[in-house]
Parts: C-alpha cells; structure tokens; sequence
C-alpha cells in the first residue's frame, strides 16, 4: 500500500519536475535523495509532505523533510551538528574536508584549492565544441522559423479577454508588457495552453496564455530550475566539471558534478566564494535562455565530452526523436525547460552546501559532487531567508536534544534513538496523554508482534511494493519481516474470531514499535529515522458509520493540537484515475467525509480531487508550528482494500437493518469488490475499477457470504512518528517545554544556610512523589550561578529556599519566562499553595507558563 502510494507521488513529482528539469529523463532514484522542503518564509502554500506520518498515507519514506532541511541548510550558517557515518553518501562537509585533506597530504601537498583559478584558462574543449553545433543547428532553426507565414493569432488570458497577435512573431513577453510594466517584470513563466512556455518563445497559433510569478508554485520552479543552471555555468567555469542533472527541489535547487579535470576533488566552502563571484557576474550580464530542438544524433555528437549525458540521452530519448538544449552564455544544457528571461531576473543567490551523490543515486554508479543553492528576485527575500536559517538552526531538535540530553544517536543502530532519562520523559508524557484521549474515546489498545512470517507481507501486498523499505530476517528456513506498519497486525486480530455488527466500531490502537529500512544517507536527527513509534489506530466500522468515527477523528485532533497552540487545516484527496472498487462505494465515502468536514471544519478545509489512495479516500492534516513550517502529522484514509485481502468480514443485522441503523449501511463495501494487486504498473487504466484475482494467500481470503459483509477500515494518527513529533515539538518551543511536557519541571535551589539543604530536599521528596520532575541543585556555585544555570537549562520554575522560607514552610518561586524582565513576579507561597497550582498546570495541559 505505502509503496504504490509512494510510487505515485514520485510520479507526480516527477512529473512536476520533468517539465522544469534539466531533460525529462530523471530516473526515479536519482530523485530518491533529493529532499524537497518547502520555503516557509514565502510558500506557506507549499506543503510538503513527511516520511513518518501514517504508514498508509502517501508519504514516501524517502520524502521530504522539512524539519531537517532547513536546519541542514543553516549548518554553515551556524551550527556543526551531528556526524553520518563516513560511508555514506551525502557526507557532511566537514568530513569531506578532512577526507581532502588526507588525500592532500598523501599526493605529497599537490596543488591545493586556495590557488584554483576563478575560471579555468584555458576554457576546456567542450565549450568550443558544443557552441559549434549550437550555432549551427540555430542559425538553421532561424532560418526555418523565419519561414513560417505570419498568421494573426488569437491570444485568450485567463480573465476571458482576448488579444491579437501573429504567429511566430509576438511571444508572450510581448502580451505581458503590453498588459503592464509591472507583470513583464514580475512575471517568470507563462503557460500556453496547458504548457509551460518559455517567455520569449513566440506563439505559433492562438491559444490559450496565462503568466505566473515568484509567488507561485509553477514560477518558483521554473525560477529556482533556472537558477541551476547559472550555478552550472559557473561550475563548468569553475571546475571545469561534467554537469549531470540540476533539478529545482522544493527549497531551491542543486546540480550535480562529475569533477572532471578537477577529479578527486571535493566541493568544499571555500569554493563557495569565486563560484557566487562567478554567479554575480552571469547574473549582472542577463544573458537569455536560448532555446532550440535538437535530434538525437546531434545531442550525442554535442554532449560526447560528458558520459553522464550520454547516458542520459543514449538510455531516454528513443531514436530518430529530438529533444531541447537551452544556452545561456557558454553554458549549453540538455533540458526541456522553460526558463525565466534572462539570468538578470536573479537578484540574489547563494550557494548553501555541497555533497557527495552518486549518478543516479546508485551506490554501484560514480561519485560525483552537489552544489545545493537559492535564488530569489528580490535581495530582501534572501535576507529574510537566511534569518529564518538562523533561526531554525538555532531551533534544531539535535541542537537542543543534545543540549538537554534528550536522545542520542550511536553508530551501531544508525537511524535508532536512544531515548535518554530527560527525553524519555517527554515520550511518556505524549503517549500518556493519547492513552487518556483513548480512554474517552473508545479506542481499545492493543500490542501486536513486531516480525511476521514474510506470507502476511505477501497477503497484505508489501512483499511486492515495498520489500526495500522493510528489514527481513530468516528465520528456521523462513524469511521473517519486521514490520513498517501495524496495520496487518490489526487484520488478523480482526480476523481471529466471527464478528457481528454490535461489534463495531472496532477501534484498535496501537504504539508499535516500527521499522523502516532507510538509506543510511537519509538518515537525520529524529525526523528520517529507521525505528520508531505511532500513536497508531485502526478502526473497523460499517460505511454508515464512516461519518461518525471521521468526525470523532476530528475532535480529536483538535482537542490534540490544541494543546501544543498548532493551528492545522484540512485537505480531502477523493478517487484517483486508477482506483479499486467500484464507483458508488467511493461516492457514498466521499460524501461523508464531505459532509462531515463541513460539519466540523467549515471553512478550514480544501478539496484535493484526484489525489486519494487507490484504495480509499482520505484525509491530510497539516499543522503549521511556531515558525509558520507546515507538517503532515495526521492522517485519516479510508480502506476498502485491506479487508478485502485479509478477508475481514462482520454478520450484518438479520431481517434487514438494526433498529437505528442508517439505510445506506447495507451499501457497505460489498463484498465482490475487487482485490487489487498494490503495483501502480499493475493497476487498469484509467477510469476502471481494479477487479484482478482474489489475495489467495489470506488467513481467511473467502468472500463474504450473504450474511455477512465487509468492514471499512480507516486508518487514523495524530501525533503520528512520536519522534518525529517531538523533533517538531523541540523547534516549536525551542526547547521552552510547556509545564506539563517539560522533563525539568522544578529545580529546587537552597541558601547555604544550616537546616535549608534538609528542607529543600524534603521539599524534593514531596513534589516527587506527586510526580513531578524536581531536582535539589547541592553544588558549590554561588547562588546566583544556581538559578542562572536552571534557567538556561529550562527548568519551568526554580524554587529558592533560605531560612525565611523553611520557617514558614513556603518557597521563593522565580518564572523561567521571566528571565531578564525588569520587573519580576518573584514571590513567596506556601508549600501547599503552590503544589495545587503546579498540579492544574499539569492537569490542565496549559501552554503558558504560569502559576494561578
Ligand atoms: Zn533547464
Ligand atoms: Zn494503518
């Protein structure tokens, strides 16, 4: 189910990127390891998406990151953090330079990086030799559109009033400068018909125009594809390297290099320097993005220099077939385009990090360089940019966690945290509280195996789509998985035993522990981990009850997120081309999750149509944290096909409907609905229903009989990864804990006085014992220093005891959110009184830190 989901967002994503990407043949697994974030400064629209949200949601493992993106990309603005395993391919730049600096010292200190020249002298061959088949083949392409005979064209905008203009002469820049200065300058792509078009291309007939700028998702990525390929310029200037691919990712955009006469050598920051020097001067001399159609044959005549290109052209482009190369200065480029104007519209970039990749992403391919970057049109953007880098550096969960001692990571179960005392704490406490909710709320809980006989993988469809992404072990002669989600586990639990109609609702929750076999590369922080937990939930209900349990959900995440001051909003996904069962049941399911969006969540919800599973509908929640960084944590999706493979069935109510039961309960899922295979490539095309083979491996795969029918299952979280909730969590707090959360709750400081170490520590064992975390600080510093060191620690409140306080049984509380206020509320309360007011702090799950 989670690969053919993730198959499918790939698919979109490439497909949304092959159209602004360097050629259209980006392999899928060159694309595994880019890790698209969005911007949050300025593309709150944006969402990305994240690897440890429900397992059945459309989220790749391998997908974006935001979280860890934006804290990867402030590392050279701030901090040195946490170390990858030498192996792996995205090294960190330190590494890479010591690595360097090894190889430096073996070559015996050949020429080192601090003499390379600005540009290399003399320029390497290939520039000279693509030029001449550029120039050839455009002076032909001229020539030919010269002939074309002038037509005048018909030229709609989106607001339905219409222009003229002549075939193969006026260009869509022409029509954004006719309309007003300001959109030909704002403007960075336009599409004709359904196609984005280059802005200078002119128009071959009358068609449909519409412009997009900056703003947009369209002209971002065309912006920031373009702006690739100015780093490339200057890379090719630079390093004389062999380009591979340069794709926009969701925060910007890299290429990739083979280092060519510059072999061996590491990008390392102090590039970073005569590369943007090189930037600026493409930048300050406009130069425009030439277009022109090239045959096949030519193309491998023009790239021939370049191995990575001929593969890509020899392995993508089908014989006798052309595609597009684009010139800017002397930088020619295999690419579909479009492009912005001219390199002039770039008003600011900057190189953020380098790293190492292999061609495609496979570990057997070649080693070559990344070169990430931004650009922006405008200076301040960038400005704003890197404030918020810095800010979001400063608010890295691995930053705080190992300040705070939260967790740590160790070699030797890369991608496994290790919850240390202070962090175990903050898990408790979360799962405590969905247990409380679960209580209220009629979930069961439940604990299922954590390997499985690789036979339930096979029924429940992850052996053919995701066995990557999942550890195997043998075991007597048999393969064993460990599982990368629970929901099977649940089936069977399902499955064990007849079920009735009174049953349901069945709701089974679960904080499994799960595994997923992520790339060691991939690996970051508590957000791209390889083990970890869901607050994880399963519900087994009749289609008339879909509405109920969905509004339930609801209320759930809201009195949830609430808690933590997360505002989240809605998207409905309905029935994609390809889907499994028929049309009705999918109708009927849609119209309830409809209904009750409108019924909870008037207005804070959007429809997302096409986007669905294949096998239900469903619903995406995102949040937006302190910094206005949105994240997928919640999932709730329909699934009609789970128990189809499992064979999940209940006894519908005998002599017609229970009394108080909905009419359209009998249009539950059906029981001749399809069992499909989960391969998208296996899916019908579309508009048709997948009705293949039945799931024969099954513990019980027979057909519902008239008796009885089929449950829907919906997949449901909240928190979703805890660990990757609380990575989120850390940087929405920065690490200022609400009170009930927070690992350090109270520290207890006592004056040096006789007697007062004996009444703080008494004063320890009470708070203790009402179970909250207290400590005594009982070392040397000076008083000052005590509360000077709670306070960067984070404790919510530090308790100062002297003689005045043991005598009347009270304590000097000091507001960790005080700290540096002129006038503070320091005050003296009785023991008792403020052991009540800290026990509704906690209670009351109150963000604020303050005792009332
Ligand atoms: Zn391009
Ligand atoms: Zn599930």
């Amino acid at each position: 189910m989670l690969s053919l989901l993730c198959a499918a967002r790939k698919a979109r994503c490439l497909a949304a990127l092959s159209r602004v990407s360097h050629c259209d043949s980006h392999p899928l697994d060159s694309f595994a390891r880019i890790t698209p974030f969005q911007l949050p400064l300025r593309l709150p629209s944006l969402i990305t998406s994240s690897n440890m949200t429900h397992p059945a949601s459309t989220t790749a493992p391998s997908g974006g990151n935001p979280l860890q993106e934006v804290t990867d990309g402030a590392q050279q603005l701030a901090i040195n953090q946490e170390q990858q395993k030498p192996q792996d391919a995205a090294q960190k730049q330190p590494k890479a330079q010591q690595a360097k600096k090894e190889k430096k010292q073996k070559a015996g200190g050949a020429a080192g990086e601090g003499s390379r020249p600005l540009e290399m002298t003399p320029v390497p061959d290939f520039f000279e030799h693509r030029m001449r088949i550029f120039d050839k083949l455009k002076a032909e392409q001229d020539a030919e559109r010269a002939s074309k005979s002038r037509e005048e064209i018909t030229i709609t905008l989106p607001d339905g009033s219409s222009r003229t203009g002549t075939a193969w002469e006026t260009s869509p820049f022409d029509v954004a400068r006719e309309i007003s200065k300001s959109l030909s300058e704002r403007v960075v792509i336009s599409k004709v018909d359904d196609a984005l078009w280059d802005l200078p291309r002119p128009l071959e007939k009358s068609c449909k125009l519409e412009f997009f700028d900056f703003e947009t998702p369209e002209g971002k990525r065309v912006f920031w594809h373009s702006s690739a390929h100015v780093l490339g310029e200057a890379a090719e200037r630079h390093f004389g390297c062999h380009l591979c691919i340069g794709p926009p990712t969701e925060d910007g955009f890299f290429y990739e290099m083979a280092m060519g006469k510059s072999e061996g050598h590491n990008v390392t920051p102090d590039d970073y320097i005569p590369l943007e020097t090189l930037i600026n001067s493409v930048i300050k001399e406009k130069q425009s993005f030439d277009r022109l159609v090239v045959p096949k044959a030519d193309l491998l005549e023009m790239f021939k220099y370049n191995k990575y290109k001929q593969h890509i052209i020899s392995s993508k482009i089908p014989d006798g077939t052309s595609t597009t190369v684009y010139r800017c200065g002397p930088m020619i480029d295999l690419c579909v385009g479009p492009h912005i104007v001219n390199t002039g519209r770039i008003k600011a970039m900057s190189v953020m990090k380098a790293s190492a990749s292999y061609f495609l992403g496979n570990q057997a391919n070649d080693s070559l360089q990344r070169l990430y970057g931004i650009s922006f049109p405008d200076k301040k953007q960038m400005t704003e940019y890197k404030q918020f880098l810095l800010e979001a550096a400063k608010r890295d969960h691995r930053r705080i966690g190992k300040d705070q001692e939260l967790f740590l990571f160790n070699e030797f179960s890369p991608g496994c945290c290790f919850w240390l005392p202070h962090g175990t704490r903050i898990y408790n406490t979360l799962t405590e509280f969905i247990r409380s909710e679960y209580r209220q709320r009629g979930f069961d809980e439940v604990i299922s195996p954590n390997m499985f006989n690789s036979k339930l993988w096979e029924t429940s469809g992850h052996s053919a789509n995701y066995k990557d992404g999942m550890f195997s072990l043998a075991v007597e002669k048999e393969t064993f998985g460990l599982k990368p989600m629970n929901c099977p586990g649940h089936c069977l639990m399902f499955g064990a035993r007849e079920r009735t109609y009174k049953e349901l609702p069945l709701r089974y929750a679960e904080f499994g522990v799960i595994h997923r076999n992520e790339a060691s590369g991939a690996l970051s922080g508590l957000t791209r981990v390889r083990r970890f937990v869901q607050d994880d939930a399963h519900i087994f209900c009749m289609a008339s009850q879909i509405e109920d349990e969905v509004t339930a959900a609801f209320d759930f995440l809201d009195s949830v997120y609430g808690k933590f001051g997360f505002d989240f909003k809605l998207e409905l996904s309905t029935r994609p081309e390809k889907f499994l069962g028929d049309i009705e049941t999918w109708d009927l399911a849609e119209q309830r999750l409809e209904s009750a969006l409108n019924k909870f969540m008037p207005g804070r919800w959007e429809m997302n149509p096409g986007d669905g599973a294949f096998y239900g509908p469903k619903i995406d929640i995102t949040i937006s944290d302190a910094m206005k960084r949105q994240f997928q944590c919640a999932t709730i999706q329909l699934d009609f096909q789970l128990p189809q493979r499992f064979g999940l069935q209940f006894r519908k109510p005998t002599g017609g409907r229970a009394a108080g039961e909905d009419a359209s309960a009998s249009a539950a899922v059906p029981a001749g609905i399809g069992a499909g295979e989960f391969a998208g490539a296996q899916l019908p095309a579309t508009g048709t229903s997948v009705t293949t083979t039945q799931a024969s491996t099954g513990p019980s795969a027979t057909p519902a009989s008239a008796d009885f029918e089929r449950p829907v299952m919906i997949h449901r979280a909240v928190l979703g990864s805890l660990e990757r909730f609380i990575a989120i969590l850390t940087e929405h707090f920065a690490g200022k804990w609400p009170f009930w959360v927070s690992p350090r709750q109270v520290m207890i400081v006592p004056i040096a006085i006789p007697g007062v170490y004996e009444y703080a520590q008494s004063l320890k064992d009470l708070l203790w014992s009402k179970g909250f975390y207290v400590e005594v600080d009982q070392g040397p510093d000076t008083l000052n220093k005590k509360i000077r060191n709670a306070e960067i620690a984070q404790w919510n409140f530090i308790f100062v005891v002297g003689a005045t306080e043991m005598e009347t049984n009270s304590v000097n509380v000091r507001n960790r959110d005080q700290v540096g206020e002129k006038v503070r509320n320091d005050e003296t309360v009785k023991v008792d009184v403020v052991l009540e007011q800290l026990s509704k702090l906690r209670e009351e799950r109150r963000i604020e830190n303050k005792l009332i």
